[in-house]
């Protein structure tokens, strides 16, 4: 008989940012730590085609794919948990689900007939769920709905959701992510949101196989019997969530909760034993001795909402050091400094950079704030701080360099000044004609290409391999023109694409360590396997 692909719906309720997309990735680790074949799909409600055009403070981070998609935080989790590399087929939103649909029904796709958006969003949705789990041939697929239940954008996937029980009913399981708040107030946990939360779902004809119960604390057995009888679950499906010090500790959290065996007996999973947990184990035993901090300066802009500072813009950068300084035994400690502060209060500047292990400054675009990154990498440079710098990063580095060493004060990137004597940095000769286009959706340099290291540099010795590949999302480049000059002064390629063309690697000779990259190492560290510049870096700020 045919193997039966089993699929696991992850909605959200009562309101956003509670973790739905750590829990998603959890439950998939735990399945496949007993040994089923996991794939994740991420469903983002809005319009946007994909979230590539979207403001950073907006949106948060934009992942990238190894083949080049641009998409939501969330895949970033769900490869690190799962320990995968995910794809296209792994992530939608509705404006690319409509996209599709609309383009069908351009091209006589549906014969004539009157497209609607039930059924035929619907069933583009699950042709599309489909399609990933049969790339990846999963046991199980985690298929995650952004939004809350009861918004009106996501309605539609719930729908997919609903039409995919029908058709396979022990096959399909929805798990309710919710929130039960304690109002100060009161110093009582309250259930009744996460009730309303699950007669939302009633009404679009769901019912909540699992509630997984977010809070600062965790769940009693009172709460538990009252989400029982009122959502109509077994208490053991009400499964307590509690803040945790660390996302890594939620996979062994379900483990004791047992979510992955209620979840294996209700699809009838094969049974494989119990989940093989070792490394989560040892990641978390890792984190627990950490104790000596090493203090990380990331300089970025994206960092404000009203009065709120959010640092989701660069959460793989934060795991990324994260996953670095847990190896060496190292307690994370990463300081956020606002580049358009240091340009109002320069002053202040060295006080809080002298603070400092090691200094790093991730991708951006734009004007705003550069005088201040520029002024960071001038410090690390002069000061000997170990210094990481990604995309931007590097073409800023490229540009303090050319200013500093080589004395050419009007040098830059013509992504700020296009009009420039010295265009160290420019825009990538196949960009020229879609900028004049105005063509932005999904066209920079995306996704994972080659790059050869060159022998007897800091890359290579940290890489300890001649080819990588890395993943890039960019539209400007280090101008060739440069090269000689800058490497009088000091900045050599380390490593560049295969053809020679492209620097994808620079760094500094006459520094402890100084390196910065085109692409975005980050992407690719995984908590097990920390990322080689980022350990190289951890252990040069450690040394100080
Ligand atoms: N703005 C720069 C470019 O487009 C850097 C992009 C980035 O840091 N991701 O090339």
């Amino acid at each position: 008989m045919a193997r039966r692909r089993k699929y696991v719906f992850v909605t959200g309720g009562v309101m956003s940012g509670v973790g739905k997309g750590v829990a998603t990735a959890s439950i998939g680790a735990l399945l496949k730590a007993r040994g089923l074949r996991v794939t994740a799909v991420k469903i983002d409600p809005y319009l946007n085609v994909d979230p590539g055009t979207l403001n950073p403070v907006e949106h948060g981070e934009v992942f990238v794919t190894k083949d080049g998609l641009e998409t939501d935080q969330d895949i970033g989790n769900y490869e690190r948990f799962l320990d995968e590399d995910l794809g296209r087929e792994n992530y939608m939103t509705s404006g690319s689900v409509y996209l599709t649909v609309i383009q069908r029904e351009r091209s006589l796709g549906y014969g004539g007939k009157t497209v609607e958006a039930v059924p035929h969003i619907p069933l583009e949705v699950i042709s599309r769920i489909k399609r990933s789990a049969n790339d990846a041939d999963a046991d199980v697929t985690m298929i995650e709905i952004g939004g809350t239940v009861g918004e009106y954008q996501n309605v539609l996937f719930l729908e997919a959701c609903r039409m995919m029980k029908l058709d396979a009913p022990n096959d399909v399981l929805v798990v309710l992510v919710s929130y039960l708040p304690i109002p100060g107030s009161l110093g009582e946990m309250k259930s009744k949101p996460t009730q309303y939360a699950c007669r939302s779902l009633n009404a679009v004809g769901l019912q909540p196989d699992l509630i997984i119960c977010r809070s600062t604390h965790p769940i009693d057995e009172t709460r538990k019997r009252k989400l029982s009888v009122n959502c109509n679950v077994a208490p053991e499906d009400v499964i307590a969530a509690p803040d945790v010090p660390t996302i890594y500790q939620v996979p062994l959290r379900f483990r004791e909760e047992h979510v992955t065996d209620r979840i294996a007996m209700k699809l009838h999973l094969a049974k494989k034993g119990p989940p093989r947990l070792a490394q989560w184990v040892d990641l978390n035993r890792r984190i627990a001795h950490s104790s000596t901090p090493v203090a990380i300066g990331i300089i970025g802009k994206y960092f404000s909402t009203g009065d709120f500072t959010l640092t989701d813009s660069y959460l793989s950068v934060i795991e990324a050091i994260k996953h670095a300084a847990w190896f060496i035994h190292r307690k994370p400690d990463i300081v956020w400094l606002n580049s358009e502060d240091f340009e109002k209060r320069p002053g202040q500047m060295a006080g809080q950079l002298k603070e400092l292990d090691g200094i790093l400054i991730p991708g951006g675009f734009g004007t705003r704030g550069i005088k201040g990154k520029l002024m960071a990498i001038r410090y690390a440079r002069e000061h000997k701080v170990p210094y990481l710098g990604l995309c931007y990063g590097m073409q800023l580095a490229t540009v303090e360099i050319a200013r500093h060493v080589l004395g050419w004060k009007d040098a830059n990137t013509t992504e700020i000044n296009p009009k420039t004597k010295h265009p160290v940095i420019h825009l990538m000769n196949e960009q020229e004609e879609k900028m004049k286009d105005r063509d932005y959706g999904g066209t920079m340099r995306l996704g994972d290409y080659p790059c050869v290291l060159k022998k007897g540099t800091l890359a290579r010795r940290l890489y300890g391999r001649d080819t990588i590949r890395e993943r890039h999302r960019h539209r400007y480049e280090a101008n060739p023109a440069y090269r000689c000059d800058l490497e009088e002064a000091g900045l050599i390629v380390s490593g560049s694409s295969p053809d020679g063309k492209l620097a994808e690697i620079v760094e500094l000779k006459k520094h402890p360590f100084f390196i910065a990259s085109q692409f975005h190492p980050e992407l690719i560290s995984r908590p097990l396997r920390p990322h080689p510049l980022f350990l190289g870096f951890l252990k040069a700020a450690a040394k100080r």
